[in-house]
């Protein structure tokens, strides 16, 4: 029995600079100031470490990964979701200490958009007529490491063993219902983008209201999403589903680099855990926060 409201495409979803400015009116934003810990969290929290946007430079990082039961990255963790990459990102992942590692694709991670695997597995199949015409060669053809690889790409997530994989999904941990969606509105021709309005909305209807914590990888309209040109980045749809009918306690997202930061409408905290700058230099500490387990848990 649910009373939840249905929420509707914004008349001015393809424009949300403009969308704000209208949708501002009627919202309080707050600036958050998160330090790196200093004390371990207490018996009932659970610790909760955010990154997002490595692109592949986890190795140049120069800060402490704060410890914690669970680490969040929200996507963007390669430059195109070369397996390469995927394997690189899953040893560290590994080296990791938390309990539990949460990961979420964005728009970088090309092989795991099925529109993306397609394109591959059509380029495989081609391929691989080509090299039957070879049959009974014992040598093997140019293509060979071509082929392996794209057999590989096609099945990236198999190499995401160190990690709890989310794509439009969701994990309970220690009674704490998270949720994982990748896509995001269409910019450039990457991996998950959907045309803003319905079809953006679409995937955000499959987030459950019981959601304690949304892990998107971008942000909704107004919070984490002034892109350095001055412009709105940010969902409309996105925002109104996380404010209207979901209600999440936090709202963990990327995308936008120079979003970075914490901030709340005084219900909701909404964090940008973009660890990447704008000029790809991973310099952006992980957001770390304390989730309060009800009495009981
Ligand atoms: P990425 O390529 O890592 O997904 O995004 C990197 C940067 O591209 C962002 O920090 C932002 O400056 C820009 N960008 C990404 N998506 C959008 C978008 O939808 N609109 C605009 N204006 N810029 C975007
Ligand atoms: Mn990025
Ligand atoms: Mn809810
Ligand atoms: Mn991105």
């Amino acid at each position: 029995m649910s009373d939840m409201p249905t929420i509707n495409v914004h008349p001015l979803t393809q424009n949300p600079t403009e969308a704000w400015s209208e949708i501002q009116k009627g919202q309080k934003v707050f600036k958050v100031n998160v330090k790196p810990p200093t004390k371990p969290a207490s018996d009932n929290q659970v610790r909760f470490v955010c990154m997002s946007d490595t692109h592949s430079l986890v190795h140049n990082i120069k800060f402490n990964i704060p410890d914690g039961d669970v680490f969040v990255h929200a996507g963007d963790f390669s430059k195109c979701g070369h397996v390469d990459e995927v394997k690189e990102f899953n040893r560290w992942l590994g080296t990791l200490p938390h309990k539990h590692k949460i990961v979420i694709c964005g728009n970088h991670e090309l092989s795991f958009d099925p529109k993306f695997v397609n394109m591959f597995k059509k380029r495989f199949e081609s391929s691989s007529r080509h090299t039957g015409t070879l049959a009974g060669s014992h040598t093997y053809g140019d293509g060979e490491d071509e082929l392996k690889e794209a057999v590989n790409t096609v099945n990236n997530k198999q190499y995401l063993s160190n990690c709890i994989y989310l794509e439009d999904s969701l994990v309970e941990l220690y009674g704490i219902k998270i949720y994982g969606t990748p896509w995001q509105p269409e910019f450039g021709n990457w991996g998950f983008n959907l045309k803003r309005g319905s079809e953006c909305l679409q995937k955000w209807d499959l987030i459950p209201e019981d959601t304690d914590i949304l892990i998107t990888h971008s942000p909704p309209l107004g919070y984490g999403d002034l892109v350095c040109s001055g412009v709105r980045a940010g969902c409309v749809e996105l925002l109104t589903t996380v404010q209207q009918r979901v209600k999440p306690k936090y709202h963990v997202f990327g995308h936008i680099h120079e979003g970075y930061g914490v901030l709340s409408d005084g219900k909701i905290i909404y964090i940008n855990a973009s660890t990447c700058d704008i000029n790809y230099m991973p310099n952006n500490l992980p957001v770390v926060f304390d989730f309060t387990l009800p009495p009981g848990r």
